[in-house]
């Protein structure tokens, strides 16, 4: 049984012509729907599957168009989030319920 090149379970029986080999049903069907993204959602939606994590969130400062120093009211952790928009009306100690995503060098 052929192995799937992304997976590698025993159910490949797709060929992809731009990977060089086959792909399960499952791989193919995600591959198709990438294609239909740009790179930079792609890189997006890749990022959000790694690494983002939902948390309760307190500003610690606020940093007008550039973004918030954050405490993570679940583990403690400082961190700075890069945030355009939202800190035109972001002030200290508001809380968040947010989604963090490691994008790059940068959150
Ligand atoms: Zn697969």
């Amino acid at each position: 049984m052929t192995r799937c090149i992304r997976c590698q379970s025993g159910g490949a029986r797709r060929p992809c012509p731009v990977l060089g080999g086959e792909l399960c049903p499952s791989c193919c069907a995600r591959d198709q729907r990438r294609r239909e993204l740009t790179d930079g959602e792609c890189a997006a939606l890749e990022a959000l599957q790694a690494t983002a994590w939902p948390s309760l969130f307190e500003i610690q400062q606020v940093q007008v168009d550039t973004g918030l120093q954050l405490t993570d009211l679940a583990t403690g952790d400082a961190l700075f989030v890069r945030e355009r928009s939202g800190t035109h009306q972001a002030s200290k100690f508001d809380l968040l319920l947010a989604w963090v995503v490691q994008l790059g060098d940068h959150l």
